[in-house]
Parts: C-alpha cells; sequence; structure tokens
C-alpha cells in the first residue's frame, strides 16, 4: 500500500511529497521533506491511520534540504536512513550543507527549510548501487543515478521506481521537466541514468515533485531528455553569446514559463514549478557546468 502525503511547503499544495509504503516492519518513507514542514507530514500520516512512530525505514534520494531536511526528526524517532555513500557524510555533519546552502537561499534558509541537526551514525545505512534492502515483504534496490546530484539514488521495489529528482519533476499534470539545481549538475551522468530508469521497466514513478506518474513511463522519459539536451544547449548558446548570470536569470524564467505554458500549464502552475524548482538554480547550475566541464564550448580558454 502506497500513500503519497503532501508536505504543504510554504504552505502549497502539491509541491514536495512524501511516499510512504506500508510493509510488514513499518513504514518505509522514500524521501521526507524538509524539517519546516515535518508537523504537515505528520498530521498527514495521522489522518490516514499512519503514526509517525511506526516509521522505520526511511530512503532518501539524496540530500538536498526539499527531501533530506527532516531525516534528523525522524531518526530521533527510531528510524533508519538509508543514503548514496557520497550522502551520508553530510547527513552525519551537516556543517557543509548548511554553509553552501546559506549562499543559496541566505536569509530563507529557515523559512524555506526550517532547522538542520545532525542524524546519528549508528542511524544511517549506505545505499550502494544494487544494494538490495529488505523492509518486511518488500525487496528495495538501490540505484546510483546521478546528474541533478552526484549523490542520488534511486530506489525500485517490484514495479515500483521512487525516482527521486533525477526522473523529472511533473506537478499538476503539467510537462515533466528536469530540475537543474546547484553544484553538481552533470548532463552527460543525467542522461546515462535515464537510460537507467528506462532499463527498470517501472509501471509507476513516484516522485518527490509531484507524486505518481502511471503509465506512459517512457514518454515522460522521453520528455525530460529533451529538456535536459534543449535547456543545457540553450545555456552553452547563451553563454557563448557572453550573457551574464544576471542576464540570464530572467531569460531563463521567461525560456521556463514559455516552455511549460506551451506544455499546456496555466499561470498557477507555472508558479508550482518555480515554487518546486526556481529558475534561477537552473542558471547557476549550467553556468557552473558549462565552465566546469566544456569550458572551449562557451568560448573560454580550457585550464
Ligand atoms: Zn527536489
Amino acid at each position: 500500500m502506497v500513500h503519497i502525503i503532501d508536505t504543504l511547503q510554504l504552505q502549497r499544495a502539491k509541491i514536495i511529497a512524501v511516499t510512504v509504503l506500508e510493509s510488514t516492519d513499518g513504514l518505509v518513507l522514500f524521501d521526507c521533506g524538509p524539517e519546516s514542514t515535518f508537523d504537515n507530514v505528520v498530521v498527514g500520516m495521522k489522518a490516514i491511520g499512519l503514526p509517525v512512530e511506526d516509521v522505520r525505514h526511511v530512503f532518501l534520494s539524496h540530500i538536498h534540504f526539499d527531501h533530506a531536511g527532516a531525516a534528523w526528526r525522524l531518526a530521533e524517532k527510531g528510524a533508519t536512513l538509508y543514503v548514496h555513500p557520497r550522502g551520508a557524510p553530510h547527513l552525519i555533519n551537516p556543517a557543509k550543507l548548511v554553509e553552501s546552502a546559506t549562499r543559496i537561499y541566505g536569509d530563507n534558509m529557515g523559512r524555506l527549510w526550517g532547522r538542520l541537526a545532525a542524524v546519528p551514525e549508528a542511524q544511517v545505512r549506505i545505499a550502494n548501487n544494487g544494494d538490495v534492502f529488505t523492509a518486511g515483504q518488500f525487496q528495495i534496490r538501490a540505484t546510483d543515478t546521478p546528474g541533478h546530484a552526484n549523490h542520488h539514488n534511486v530506489y525500485q521495489w517490484d514495479d515500483n521506481v521512487f525516482g527521486g529528482d533525477v526522473a523529472g519533476v511533473t506537478i499538476n499534470g503539467g510537462p515533466p521537466i528536469p530540475p537543474f539545481v546547484p553544484p553538481e549538475l552533470n548532463i552527460e551522468s543525467w542522461q546515462q541514468s535515464l537510460d537507467k530508469l528506462r532499463a527498470m521497466k517501472a509501471a509507476r514513478f513516484y516522485l518527490p515533485h509531484y507524486g505518481l506518474v502511471e503509465g506512459g513511463i517512457g514518454a515522460h522519459l522521453d520528455a525530460v531528455q529533451e529538456r535536459l539536451h534543449r535547456w543545457s544547449t540553450w545555456f552553452r548558446d547563451q553563454l557563448r553569446a557572453g550573457k551574464t548570470e544576471a542576464e540570464l536569470i530572467p531569460l531563463f524564467a521567461k525560456y521556463e514559463a514559455d516552455d511549460l505554458q506551451s506544455g499546456g500549464s496555466n499561470p498557477d502552475v507555472v508558479k508550482d514549478y518555480e515554487y518546486a524548482d526556481p529558475s534561477f538554480m537552473a542558471v547557476t547550475s549550467s553556468i557552473r557546468y558549462w565552465q566546469k566541464f566544456h569550458p572551449d564550448q562557451i568560448g573560454m580558454t580550457a585550464r
């Protein structure tokens, strides 16, 4: 039995989801949302008869705050946290993570994400590529899927895949998009991860942003891939033409909004996408990606 709990991030519906699986060994969570919405998740679960005290296993796609910020609260309730080997050190000691996020979000940190604290090492299990974990009657397999972040896993049980952010963002029936965020965006790795997702032959995706995709998985992944390519190429061409970060922020916001609207989203849904995946982060991450991996292609001298 799978349930999707709305974290009601910033009092807005369907921005960030927590996926709950009922097992014979307690509740299994896939991502847990930011700490700021932890109480909403507790209330949402309680409303369908699922006490938070029953959460035994929490599988984290990656450690960005909108996915793993509440991990320490669940650890306090006794849950075990499963995380990519490159994410684990930051769960155990979040100091660096907080520092780099503060650079991006500044004074908005608390309002957006709440409080951060360490997860005791004894409650962290490393989920390496191909590892299979038992949670009650379910076998849950981790697959290393970099691209959105270099410490990203997806998790599969039967023909269900919990896709994290690498499997795309689709809100209120809007088009599937690849969320570009700093500092680890890597287009080539992301393409390979999409191939891995295709090979899983899933019947259902559960996405943090937002919810269930059932049927049409191939078309969904094609759409993510098409935007991955087109958006990254758009950034390459803009950088090649000498556009600065300050110029690109409004340009890309408009480019993305037009893309979403021609994909059928009304302006309110475009706003939902902006909440789930702010467009300015795509600018920062794309500049970093092109400068770091392909400086020659944007007219910089390779170092
Ligand atoms: Zn996210």
